[in-house]
């Protein structure tokens, strides 16, 4: 008998018919209350998930009792319950790597466009306000040269400081769990704590994943270290960040401006302070969001489940504890 995949996220006619092949396939494909109940119908008789922007709690999955494996097609993987997988042995997968340039750019884009204030000025040549040159009210900030602090060396800290360090000459400071001598080399990047990088970056970029430990990192305290030149840059999760504090160091000009492709709440409700704000860049969670990038998280993710649920150990398993071979 074939194993029973719900898909919660449309796929390629590629890879549709790829798990078309190997299994029978139920497509969710809104997340609307329609959705959610043929979601909550379909879990009984499912061996395996794939999706994304779900969050899939305990409350949720009991009603899978045959479930086996559950392909994340993300690289964060905060919308998991990770220890309750576990202890059902379901496999849990993401997709790293092949996002990573793609998200980085993401982050350069909203460097840009924030220090730039490229999205301010573009509706101001749209609305037909451009009625002469420019000047010192509308000028922006200098990126090149400037100090680029990064919150999560990782795979997409990594990418962002390549950039700023090759393409824009930016001295690079970061913070991390640990130390990453590898990345000082070849960037000439150096460690700093929290404290310290919050004070001396011109631009404080978030790449670090959404934890127990990572939800509310930046607040008023950390706000308060920053200075009125800082931009600040969140690509990671909005709810590492105190939404409140951030609006508040905006508005009291604590920070200069803010580049934010996530947000505590998504979508951004329509009366979100932010939403207000000239020096704000809010962008609608698009990270990894091009045809190709979205196309290869989508295989991978396909492919670590057709992997797990054939017995094989899923290439990019996020819960080893769960795997027994
Ligand atoms: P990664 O390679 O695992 O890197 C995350 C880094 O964060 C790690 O190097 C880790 O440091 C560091 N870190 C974790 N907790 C920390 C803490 N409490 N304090 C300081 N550093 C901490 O992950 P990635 O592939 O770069 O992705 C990072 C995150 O970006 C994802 O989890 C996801 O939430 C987000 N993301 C967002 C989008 C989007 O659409 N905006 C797209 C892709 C990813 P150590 O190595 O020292 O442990």
């Amino acid at each position: 008998m074939n194993k029973q995949v719900v898909l919660y996220k449309k796929l390629s006619p590629l890879l549709m018919a790829r798990l078309h092949e190997q299994t029978d396939v139920t497509l969710i494909d809104n997340l609307n209350a329609d959705g959610l109940a043929q979601l909550r119908d379909a879990l009984p008789r499912a061996h395996g998930l794939l999706g994304a922007s779900l969050k899939l709690d305990a409350q949720l999955l009991d009603l899978a009792p045959n479930l086996q494996a559950i392909a994340s097609v993300s690289v964060g993987v905060d919308n998991y319950d990770i220890d309750y997988l576990t202890e059902r042995r379901i496999l849990l997968s993401n997709t790293p790597d092949v996002l990573t340039e793609t998200t980085a750019d993401t982050g350069f884009a909203l460097i840009l466009a924030s220090a730039r204030r490229v999205v301010e000025l573009a509706n101001m040549v749209r609305a037909g306000e451009w009625k002469r040159n420019v000047g010192p009210a509308q000028f922006g900030t200098d990126v090149h040269g400037k100090t680029l602090g990064i919150i999560g060396m990782g795979r997409i800290g990594e990418a962002l400081a390549q950039r700023g360090h090759f393409g824009f000459g930016m001295p690079v400071i970061y913070h991390s769990h640990s130390p990453k001598p590898a990345v000082e080399q070849r960037f000439n990047a150096q460690y700093r704590s929290l404290p310290e990088l919050l004070q001396q970056a011109d631009f404080v970029c978030l790449t670090l994943p959404l934890t127990a430990e990572t939800e509310g990192l930046i607040g008023k305290q950390q706000f308060a270290l920053m200075r009125p030149q800082t931009i600040f840059i969140n690509i990671s999760r909005g709810k590492v960040v105190d939404e409140a504090a951030l609006v508040e160091a905006l508005r009291s000009g604590q920070i200069r401006a803010a580049g934010l492709d996530v947000f505590e709440r998504e979508p951004l409700n329509a009366d979100s302070p932010l939403m207000q704000m000239d020096n704000v860049v809010a962008t609608p969670h698009i990270g990894s969001a091009t045809h190709e990038t979205r196309e290869a998280m989508a295989t991978c993710a396909v492919d670590n489940l057709l992997q797990a649920l054939a017995g094989e150990r899923p290439a990019n398993l996020v819960n080893s504890g769960a795997w027994k071979a």
